[in-house]
C-alpha cells in the first residue's frame, strides 16, 4: 500500500471536460486457476492481453462508472459504491464471467481513488474523480465459450461535467432509426458490448442538433427507454415523477437514487411503468437524464421523426423538478447535508 500525499496536481479543476487524464496509479487484480490474486497498483496505462482474448474478440467485458468526490470537510466521498460490486456481479453472471468479489471490487476502487489524492478535484471546483472499474475475458483462446483467466482494473480520471456548459445545462435528445438493446439481450447489464453500437445514433444525433441519442424499445419502437448512457425520469402534473420499466434498460443507480429522493424528500407520486412515448408526451412536465456522468441533466427537447417536441415546463430553462432534484442529489453526494440515506462511504485517506 502506498502512503497518501496531501497535496493537489497543478490542474485547471474548473475547465476539466469528461475526457481521460492519465494518473499516477491503477488498481489491478487477476484470476487465474479458479481464483484470485489479491490485487495491486501499478502505473501501467497499457493493459497487455493474449491475442486470442475473449473480450478482444467476442466482447466478454464488462466495466462500471462511478465518481469520488471532496466534501466540503475535505473527506472524499463515494456514491453507493456497493450497488456497482453488486451490479458487476450481475454483468459478469450474463456473460459468463468469473465474478469479482464485493470485497475485491471495494478494496480495489478504495485503492485507486487513495493512491490517486493528488488528482481528486477539490471541494467546489465543479469536477469529481471519475472511476472506470473493467472486468476483461483474457488468456489463450480461440473457440467460442468463456474466457480462462480474467483481469479486473480499477482506473480513475479527474473530470468535469459530461454535457458541456456550467451548472444544471439543458441538453436535448434525438430518437434515430437505431436501437441499442434487445428485450432479453443484454441491454440490462453494463457490458461494452452494448455500445460501440450505439456510436453511429450518437453521431447521427450529435448531426441533428441534439447532444445524445434517446432509444425507444426495440420490439414495437414506440415505449421509452434511455438515452446512450444515462436513463430517463419524467415528471407530470400532481407531483408525480415516473421512469420507463423495461427489461432492457441498464439500471441506473443514479435514477434508483432520484426516485427515492422524489418519493421521501420530495414526497412524490412515484411510479416505474412502460412510458408510451407518442401517446405520453403532451403530458411530460419535465425530464431529465440520469447517470453517473449525466448526474441529471435536464431534457428541454427531443428529436422524433423529424420534429422537435418540447418538454411543457424546460422551454424557459431548467424546470423546478430537476433543479430540486439535482440540488438533493449532488448536495448528498458532496456531503454538504446530512445523507439521510446512508448512502456516501468515505475513503478513509
Ligand atoms: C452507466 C449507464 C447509466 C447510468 O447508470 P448510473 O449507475 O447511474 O451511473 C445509464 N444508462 C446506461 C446505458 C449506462 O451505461
Amino acid at each position: 500500500m502506498t502512503t497518501t500525499v496531501l497535496t493537489k496536481e497543478d490542474i485547471d479543476w474548473g475547465n476539466l471536460g469528461f475526457d481521460y487524464k492519465p494518473t499516477t496509479y491503477r488498481f489491478v487484480a487477476t484470476y487465474k486457476d479458479g481464483a484470485w490474486s489479491e490485487g495491486e497498483l501499478i502505473t501501467s496505462q497499457t493493459v497487455q492481453v493474449h491475442e486470442g482474448s475473449t473480450s478482444l474478440h467476442y466482447g466478454q467485458q464488462c466495466f462500471e462508472g462511478m465518481k469520488a468526490q471532496t466534501a466540503k470537510d475535505g473527506r472524499v466521498l463515494l456514491f453507493r459504491p456497493e450497488l456497482n460490486a453488486e451490479r458487476m456481479r450481475q454483468s459478469c453472471e450474463r456473460l459468463s464471467m468469473a465474478e469479482v468479489p464485493e470485497e475485491l471490487f471495494l478494496r480495489g476502487v478504495k485503492e485507486a481513488v487513495r493512491a490517486n489524492y493528488s488528482f481528486i478535484p477539490p471541494y467546489g471546483s465543479g469536477a469529481a474523480l471519475y472511476i472506470r472499474p473493467m472486468l476483461l475475458g483474457t488468456g489463450e483462446n480461440l473457440g467460442l465459450r468463456p474466457a480462462p483467466e480474467y483481469e479486473f482494473r480499477v482506473f480513475v480520471s479527474p473530470v468535469g461535467p459530461y454535457y458541456k456548459g456550467t451548472g444544471l445545462s439543458l441538453i436535448k435528445l434525438a430518437v434515430t432509426d437505431y436501437d441499442r438493446a434487445a428485450p432479453s439481450g443484454t441491454g440490462a447489464v453494463k457490458v461494452g458490448g452494448n455500445y460501440a453500437g450505439g456510436f453511429i445514433a450518437t453521431k447521427i444525433a450529435k448531426e441533428l442538433g441534439a447532444n445524445e441519442a434517446l432509444y425507444l424499445d426495440a420490439a414495437t419502437r414506440t415505449y421509452l427507454e434511455e438515452a446512450g448512457s444515462a436513463n430517463i425520469v419524467i415528471s407530470l402534473s400532481g407531483n408525480r415523477l415516473i421512469t420507463p420499466l423495461s427489461p432492457a434498460i441498464l439500471p441506473s443507480i443514479t435514477r434508483r437514487s432520484v426516485m427515492q429522493i422524489a418519493k421521501d424528500e420530495l414526497g412524490m407520486e412515484t411510479e416505474e411503468r412502460p412510458i408510451h412515448f407518442v401517446n405520453e408526451f403532451s403530458e411530460f412536465e419535465e425530464m431529465g437524464a440520469c447517470g453517473t456522468a449525466a448526474v441529471i441533466s435536464p431534457v428541454q427537447a427531443i428529436l422524433h421523426k423529424n420534429e422537435w417536441m418540447y418538454m411543457k415546463n424546460s422551454r424557459e430553462g431548467v424546470g423546478p423538478v430537476m433543479q430540486k432534484l439535482y440540488n438533493a442529489l449532488t448536495q448528498i453526494q458532496k456531503g454538504e447535508r446530512t445523507d439521510p440515506f446512508g448512502w456516501t462511504v468515505e475513503v478513509e485517506l
